[in-house]
């Protein structure tokens, strides 16, 4: 959500910032800006897209070798030019970018008003520039003291830049829950809220930590502080991300690009994990803590959104095969609502981007309680892999499309190596079963390649849907969170409104919205509860509602029932939502593209919710 990029070095900096703007458009904005510190601090912003910015900027002096710029998700202040980022100070001589929400602006508001200060926009984000002026003048200190003794001040998230016009040679950057990465390049620094803007010019980078400040001069040595003036030795890591993943390779969408990628995606997130020829799985991120996973009463999964339905279908696998109670929670309601978590218990936070801020302060909630926390996160080194006290990587690639594809998929596939590896180690199933489920894993990936086989006649069935306002996606079992998955991947890209139930639910009050002009997509395959399906189907079918079902090959008895029909492989009954989800993500994708919507850029969402 929101991003942020800055530069100080020896090239001019507008291209890199400009560039590192498209590299973050992914996580969702409204406006953007950007600054740039030649003799004085020059700001453009405006209301749109970064390609509105480049034609606003045009011709503008945009020299120097010191910049930032910024995407904005406007949660304080409506989306236009003067609420977007950079934010002046008063006496202008300081700029501010920021990702998250000053939570208490308004008392710092007030206050300064009452000093003199006027504002300009109606963000939080203009409170804290004032603010550090205020200090900075004040007490006579530097800008990285004025900034810190500010931050001391303020309760809420942020990631910011603050550039000063009488320190050109000088960003100072901090974060508290918004993510913030720092590259360190020859003679050259480059910050951003992720690594895609970096990624082609260093792989040294330094990922700040919460309440940390940098203090990054020209010619000199990064120095990072803490809010509490501890100084702190940056820890360099290397990072593993290649230039062409964060690409669209030929795909006219990231998403489309991302869907393709599963079969690669879902086989590296089983790499080195899943031991056919040893008859095991292994997960050595949580190796330490399997004990208490086993000895666990019950695993609490919380999540949101997508993430959410992987944890659903973690729930089935891990009750089913481990024979663990599993309850899977909505973070944003797990952490207000006073939950009963005891030492005994084991809580899962699932997150593609691992900076999701309800997750996050999930999982804050379970630790303070004793809990032991674990995590599955896509992107290394996250907020949510720090804070949690192990966890395993999905390992999916950079997931740029909004709308989350592979990363889901990938979740589950570690979410069914988590409930082998449990069912294993608990005895409870049969080590012939076990086998069995573990060699059908293992063909998953190449199956998974088979059904996007499929995507030809999935535009075909798309084409005929496009103009409905309506949808209906049933399941049972472990196929209803796909049902869920697949309403929500619809809704998110394509804004018709869409609904995921259990089938069999469906008569207990949304069996009244059907009628000639519903499409009903079913997940109707051949194992599990497939004679209930079929007898919901035959329910859709008399009140006259379209079926789309996803069947298995040559199943003879639903296409005879069905309007349409997607053929996949057939598979373990466990293992179905890694192959049925498929056809359902190419379904939304090519009825968002034909309904002339932004699929990678989707309306009001924003990639990793940053904020609460
Ligand atoms: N709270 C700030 C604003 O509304 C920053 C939002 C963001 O993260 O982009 O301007």
């Amino acid at each position: 959500m929101c991003g942020i990029v800055a530069y100080i070095g020896p090239r001019e900096a507008y291209p890199i910032l400009m560039k590192g703007l498209q590299r973050l458009e992914y996580r969702g904005y409204d406006s953007a800006g950007i600054c740039m510190l030649n003799d004085d601090l020059k700001v453009f912003k405006c209301k749109g897209k970064v390609a509105d910015l480049e034609e606003y900027v045009r011709g503008k002096d945009l020299k120097g070798t010191i910049g930032m710029a910024h995407t904005r998700w406007a949660t304080h202040g409506e989306p236009n030019q003067i609420n977007a980022h950079p934010h002046f100070s008063q006496n202008k001589r300081l700029a501010i970018i920021h990702n998250g929400i000053i939570e208490n602006y308004a008392a710092l508001r007030s206050e300064l008003k009452n000093r003199g200060y006027t504002f300009t926009s109606d963000t939080d984000t203009e409170v804290l520039v004032h603010l550090i002026e205020d200090i900075k003048s004040h007490e006579k200190v530097s800008l990285e003291e004025a900034v810190r003794i500010a931050l001391n001040q303020v309760i809420g998230a942020y990631a910011i830049v603050v550039l000063s016009k009488t320190s050109p040679d000088k960003i100072i950057a901090a974060r508290k829950g918004s993510p913030l990465v720092i590259g360190i390049g020859k003679d050259e620094y480059f910050v951003a809220s992720d690594a895609t803007p970096i990624i082609e010019y260093t792989d040294n980078v330094v990922f700040l930590n919460d309440e940390e400040i940098a203090i990054i001069r020209r010619n000199e040595k990064l120095k990072i502080r803490t809010v509490r003036n501890q100084d702190k030795t940056p820890y360099i890591q290397k990072l593993e991300m290649s230039l062409n993943a964060i690409e669209k390779g030929g795909y006219e969408h990231f998403m489309l690009k991302e869907i393709f990628e599963q079969p690669r995606s879902i086989r590296d997130s089983m790499r080195g994990r899943l031991h056919l020829d040893l008859g095991l799985v292994t997960l050595g991120g949580i190796r330490d803590y399997e004990q208490k996973l086993l000895n666990a009463k019950r695993i609490i999964i919380t999540a949101c959104g997508t993430s959410w339905h992987a944890g659903l279908v973690g729930k089935y696998l891990i009750e089913d095969l481990a024979r663990i109670t599993v309850e899977v929670e909505y973070s944003s309601e797990f952490r207000y609502r006073n939950p009963i978590i005891s030492e005994e218990d084991v809580v899962i936070a699932i997150s593609q981007s691992g900076e999701t801020a309800d997750t996050l302060a999930a999982i804050e909630l379970a630790k303070g309680k004793g809990a032991t926390v674990l995590g599955i996160c896509n992107v290394v080194g996250s907020s949510i892999a720090r804070a949690t006290h192990a966890g395993v990587y999905t390992h999916a690639g950079p997931e740029i499309g909004v709308a989350s594809t592979k990363a889901f998929t990938a979740q589950v596939a570690v979410l069914t190596l988590w409930a082998l590896l449990l069912a294993q180690r608990r005895g409870s199933m049969p080590m012939s079963q076990f086998r069995r489920i573990l060699g059908e894993l293992n063909t998953i990936p190449d199956k998974v390649e088979h059904t996007l086989k499929v995507n030809d006649k999935v535009r075909d069935i798309a084409a005929t849907y496009i103009n409905v306002t309506n949808a209906l996606y049933l399941g049972r079992g472990i196929n209803f969170p796909v049902a869920l998955e697949g309403a929500l991947k619809l809704k998110e890209i394509s804004y018709i409104h869409a609904e995921g139930y259990p089938a069999a639910e469906m008569k207990h009050g949304p069996i009244a919205l059907i009628d000639e002009h519903m499409p009903v997509f079913v997940i109707a395959t051949r194992r599990g509860t497939y004679e209930k399906v079929i007898s919901n189907i035959q329910e859709v079918k008399a009140r006259k509602g379209q079926i789309i079902a996803i069947i298995n090959e040559g199943d003879e008895t639903v296409r005879k029932l069905a309007d349409h029909y997607i053929e996949i492989p057939e598979t373990e009954e466990m293992l179905v939502p890694l192959i049925a989800t498929v056809p359902l993500q190419l379904l939304s994708y090519h009825m968002a593209v034909m309904r002339g919507c932004n699929v990678d850029q989707p309306r009001n969402l924003a990639k990793s919710v940053t904020v609460e």
